[in-house]
């Protein structure tokens, strides 16, 4: 294909052309020749045209136009040469026009000054520092402004300077790449290596170093990146520090570990052993006790007058109560060891329901409750497991509800959850009763060894709080649970359930019975004088335990006093209110009004009524010194410790009744 070619006149008039011209141009051949360069180009060029021609006839040489578009329609570029064709015969000039294609040249030097913009842009911008270096004098040839940043000198200060100036360590004198590739080629040199940074300041911080060997110009370069480490470093060495703290409090914990489970054997050890000098000593109290109620019991029936009997049978009744907390002591310590497993027996629910009921049943009498039992239909009569535990429970709690209740109803039920089908029953048994209820705070600490509602020495109900400690671990033993809902003033339902293997169908009658019993608590005797002597000194006994009183005033009357009796310090007041004594025996934990509170304000008594300096001597039960001394700090005069011994009570009185 031949080149666009044309001539034209001076002034800009298309002679002739080729058909590439035409082509270029984008007019038919037939229709160009005459036309002037204004009819046939866009206006740009054909001013640059025209100043071309003008150039040309005037110096006679050949000149070129660069990016020259004659048709916008092509879209190409073109470089146009421009040069005169003379003629001598009509001395008329002419010029030829060449024109060659450019576009494709125009085109990939544009793609390389762009691609040079993204490098540089990248160079400039990037936060890793990059030097170029030349491959054998390993001079700095660039260097960007990250480099330029990390080092602390300008582009000026550190280009012609030798690499290792600055990167990697002089120490070496050598520069790390040729010790260890003496003849890479092309690749790879370093990558990722942890390397020396030099800076201005003369500081020295830790980077990572990655060369490449890349070709600029024909010239073998090493382009080489970095990147600030030393914060990373600063961690890792601080993690080090504290791993190694760590190691050493691991070590210190594991130390104290294992001296914890020595304690924790040591204490295992000191447990047994309370646990078995609990379980002997209750059973040294429990020999002589079962002693005093059998020689009591024979005593009995040796025909003894109306007194002799009351107080032997006082004795019984002490004796038994005792026997009841010594009991009570001795389980709690067998179940606080691990071996104990419940019986696997056959037994009569029914039965045992109705022996329990005969135990609660007495109780509740006597404090005037209704009591009612009710085994629901469906329950199964005969299992096998463990009655006697099953007995306890119920007796605890059923003695709890009566205790703790003071008028209304206690009552026993026992259901079978109806889920369980098969031989294996759920039985559920509740204990209800309308008493005096336990407040929502301490219902979650009620099953805990030695947990009560009420810890004051005003406490009106006693026990020793092992009760339910007890029945939660019967309960636990034998696979079930126990819980309870109470609401104060209202009363509470103590429930549990244990599952049960039963021996048979289902059983075809409920039972229920209720026993409603109007009848007023036993009444307290009438205290009779039973002098024997010296009836003019009076003493006033309060206490609040019956038979504690009952004791005391027998043994004062025995060596000649009157006495009269008040069961807690408020009464006492009363008493001295109205009227006159000597001398005043006060017990210390009593409900209401305590010993304490009662001989504070008998001291600092105003009122004519009551003589502020009276004697009063404390009986307490309590060995401590402490105990002691808060009687004295309360202002009594002596004490005397229960129970009551007739030597020492008749020598303090010697002394305080002269
Ligand atoms: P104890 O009766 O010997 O003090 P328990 O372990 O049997 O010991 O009971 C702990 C405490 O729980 C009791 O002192 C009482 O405060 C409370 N409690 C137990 N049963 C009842 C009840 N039915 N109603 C109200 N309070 C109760």
């Amino acid at each position: 294909m031949p080149l666009p070619f044309g001539t034209f006149d001076r002034d800009g008039r298309l002679l002739a052309a080729n058909l590439a011209f035409a082509d270029l141009l984008s007019i038919p051949n037939h229709m160009l020749s005459g036309k002037t360069v204004w009819e046939i180009m866009p206006r740009r060029e054909a001013q640059l045209l025209k100043k071309g021609l003008e150039k040309v006839s005037v110096n006679k040489k050949t000149i070129t136009i660069e990016e020259y578009r004659p048709s916008i329609d092509h879209g190409r570029y073109y470089r146009m040469i421009l040069f005169p064709i003379s003629s001598p015969a009509d001395e008329k000039d002419i010029f030829g026009l060449l024109s060659i294609d450019i576009s494709e040249q125009k085109m990939s030097k544009e793609k390389i000054r762009e691609s040079k913009e993204r490098i540089e842009a990248i160079f400039n911008s990037v936060q890793s520092g990059i030097m170029l270096v030349d491959w054998e004098s390993y001079q700095i040839l660039d260097v960007n402004p990250a480099a330029c940043k990390l080092i602390g000198l300008s582009h000026d200060e550190i280009v012609g300077h030798t690499c290792r100036n600055f990167v990697c360590s002089p120490k070496n004198n050598k520069c790390p790449l040729e010790d260890k590739y003496p003849s890479a080629t092309g690749k790879e040199l370093m990558t990722n290596s942890e390397q020396t940074l030099i800076q201005a300041s003369g500081k020295k911080i830790t980077v990572l170093k990655t060369v490449k060997t890349i070709i600029i110009e024909g010239k073998k370069c090493l382009l080489e990146s970095f990147v600030d480490i030393s914060g990373q470093k600063r961690q890792q060495t601080q993690l080090k520090r504290m791993y190694s703290k760590l190691k050493k409090l691991n070590i210190n914990l594991e130390k104290e570990i294992a001296f914890a489970n020595e304690m924790a054997i040591e204490a295992e050890k000191a447990n047994i052993a309370k646990s078995e000098f609990l379980a002997n000593m209750s059973h040294e109290i429990r020999t002589p006790l079962n002693g005093i109620t059998g020689m009591v019991g024979l005593l009995l029936d040796t025909g003894l007058n109306r007194q002799q009997q009351e107080y032997a049978e006082t004795i019984i009744q002490s004796s038994n109560t005792l026997l009841d907390v010594i009991n009570t002591v001795l389980d709690y310590t067998n179940l606080e060891t691990e071996s104990v497993k419940p019986g696997n027996i056959e037994f009569n629910l029914i039965d045992l329901v109705l022996h329990v009921s005969e135990i609660i049943k007495i109780k509740a009498q006597r404090k005037g409750l209704r009591f009612t039992h009710t085994v629901t239909p469906g329950v199964p009569l005969l299992f096998t497991g463990d009655p006697e535990y099953l007995r306890q429970i119920l007796v605890n709690l059923g003695s709890n509800a009566v205790k703790f209740t003071e008028k209304g109803t206690v009552s026993l039920t026992v259901t079978v959850t109806p889920e369980k089908a098969g031989r294996r029953k759920m039985l559920r048994f509740s204990v209800l009763d309308t008493g005096i209820g336990i407040p929502k705070d301490t219902q979650d600490f009620i099953f805990k060894k030695f947990t009560q509602v009420d810890a004051s020495s005003t406490r009106k109900y006693g026990g020793i709080g092992l009760g339910l400690t007890i029945s939660k671990r019967l309960v636990e033993l034998m696979g079930g649970e126990i819980g309870l809902k109470s609401e104060p003033e209202k009363g509470s339902e103590f429930w549990f359930t244990v599952p049960f293997t039963s021996l048979e169908c289902q059983q075809p009658q409920s039972i229920a019975e209720s026993y409603d019993n109007t009848c007023p608590p036993p009444q307290k005797a009438k205290q009779q004088p039973e002098t024997d002597g010296n009836t003019e000194t009076t003493i006033l006994v309060v206490e609040d335990n019956l038979i504690n009183q009952r004791v005391a005033v027998a043994l004062l009357r025995k060596m000649g006093y009157s006495t009269d009796t008040a069961k807690n310090g408020a009464e006492a007041i009363k008493a001295l209110q109205k009227n006159d004594y000597n001398l005043v025996f006060m017990d210390i934990q009593m409900p209401e009004m305590d010993g304490l509170e009662a001989t504070r304000q008998i001291r600092s008594s105003t009122s004519d009524s009551i003589d502020p300096d009276i004697t009063i001597i404390a009986m307490t039960a309590h060995a401590l010194k402490e105990d002691r001394d808060k009687c004295f700090d309360a202002g009594m005069d002596d004490y005397i410790s229960k129970p009551l011994s007739p030597d020492a009570l008749s020598d303090l009185l010697k002394r305080w009744l002269p």
